[in-house]
């Protein structure tokens, strides 16, 4: 056994936990990273690069509870479940159910927004900081309803999330086409976030932030934590073959945190939605922003050298491989809208660290502030990671 030492050791290397470590660091903290992988090879690594400050929408939705059957039922839905995980999923989706109750789904709304409000000049800050300024794009993001009916009921969302203070433009099927030529034409409508910015490779920029932290002076300890125990004056971390001792510990290992959650007797409802990605190898990708076809459930994405097309939930756990059919579903639906698109050059699965109301776990463990969390981000996790890392910072400096 190596033995370590430190203040703060962090528990997961994604972008939450990177981002944490460069900000502990900056504020004068010694810090330890524990990651087994490539730091930001999660689901850090494979999304659709957007910094959603606009989406203050939870996943859950009375929309989405009176839509569920049909929803699960369609062949070609942006949401399925793997049969086999129903038992285990249970408690999650009953939870999920009640969050998307009128005045749960609210308050949901609310509380993310205010997660979200700074986002944009947030990322824009560590981008720079990280010298990743090069890989942040400014064309806002776009999200299309196919038909005048989906486009009624968008603007109907649209208004609240104006009252949410989020700007939006309407867009008829003309100005769409002016935006982004290469779209087919459509009946319906779109609505755009024009200050919305975009990562144009998410990997590279997770490599960015894996060298910064380095630089920084924090240690990566390449290694699985499999335990946190709190001793007298302590917190013990297991990690073969480390074993690190820790003033404070911050749980910022994705999807797969609940486990410590549980080691330390403050159990979390965490669960994951997991999503897909395929990538088509291209000079000239034919959108110029992120584009949602908001019935699919996914994004096109113009990344570098790539159009990626990112999304879709399907909830089944995190043991179960790559599910071909919906990779499939995927790409049957993006041939919808460019329907030249051949063969992926290479296709992912990753798994969204999601909480049933959608909002991230940012507190300290009830047990005391010796153990922090910093996960559950689901869908917006890469556009919380500054403000997550703030927050952290916050949090030990109280
Ligand atoms: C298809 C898709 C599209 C998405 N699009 C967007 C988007 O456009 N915008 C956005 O904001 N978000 C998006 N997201 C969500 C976002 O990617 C996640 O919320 C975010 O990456 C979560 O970051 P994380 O650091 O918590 O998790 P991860 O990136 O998964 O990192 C967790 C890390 O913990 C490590 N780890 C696990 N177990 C242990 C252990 N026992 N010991 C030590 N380390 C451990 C893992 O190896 C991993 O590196 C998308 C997600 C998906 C799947």
């Amino acid at each position: 056994m190596e033995h370590v030492s430190t203040e703060i050791a962090i528990i997961g290397g994604g972008v939450i936990g990177l981002t944490t470590a460069l900000r502990l660091r900056a504020d004068g903290h010694e810090v330890v990273l524990i990651e087994p992988n490539q730091p930001g090879s999660g689901a850090s690594y494979g999304n659709a690069g957007t910094v959603a400050d606009y989406a203050i929408i939870p996943v859950g939705t009375p929309a989405i509870l009176r839509n569920i059957g049909s929803l699960l039922l369609d062949a070609n839905s942006p949401l399925s479940i793997r049969k086999a995980a129903l038992p285990t999923l249970f408690p999650w989706l009953i939870r999920f159910a009640y969050e998307a109750l009128p005045h749960r789904y609210r308050d949901n709304t609310r509380r993310i927004a205010n997660l979200l409000s700074d986002a944009s000049a947030e990322w824009t800050e560590l981008a720079s900081e990280i010298g990743g300024s090069h890989l942040l794009s400014g064309k806002g993001c776009l999200y299309l309803y196919s038909t005048p009916k989906a486009f009624e009921a968008a603007k109907r969302v649209a208004a609240f999330r104006r009252d949410h203070g989020i700007a939006q433009e309407l867009l008829s099927p003309d100005e769409i086409g002016r935006l982004e030529p290469n779209l087919p034409a459509s009946e319906g409508g779109g609505v755009l976030f024009p200050k919305a910015i975009n990562l144009a490779d998410p990997g590279q920029t997770m490599d960015l932030l894996a060298a910064s932290v380095r630089r920084s002076g924090v240690p990566i300890c390449q290694a699985s934590a499999t335990a946190i125990t709190r001793e007298a004056g302590f917190v013990r971390i297991t990690a073969a073959p480390f074993d690190i001792r820790a003033k404070t510990v911050v749980v910022a290992a994705g999807a797969h945190s609940a486990r410590f959650a549980r080691q330390v007797d403050d159990p979390v409802r965490l669960d994951t939605e997991r999503g897909y990605h395929l990538e088509f190898d291209m000079d000239r990708p034919p959108v110029e922003r992120p584009v949602c076809p908001t019935e699919y459930g996914f994004y096109f994405c113009p990344m570098k050298g790539r159009l990626r097309i990112a999304g879709t939930v399907e909830l089944g756990g995190l043991a179960a491989p790559s599910n071909p059919r919906r990779l499939d579903v995927l790409l049957a639906n993006a041939r919808r809208t460019f329907p030249w698109l051949g063969t992926p050059s290479r296709t992912w699965l990753g798994f969204r660290p999601s909480m049933p109301d959608s909002v991230p776990v940012i507190r300290p463990s009830k047990g005391g502030k010796d153990v922090i969390f910093a996960f559950g981000h689901g869908h917006i996790g890469l556009t919380l990671a500054p403000r997550t890392a703030r927050m952290v910072g916050e949090l030990l400096a109280a």
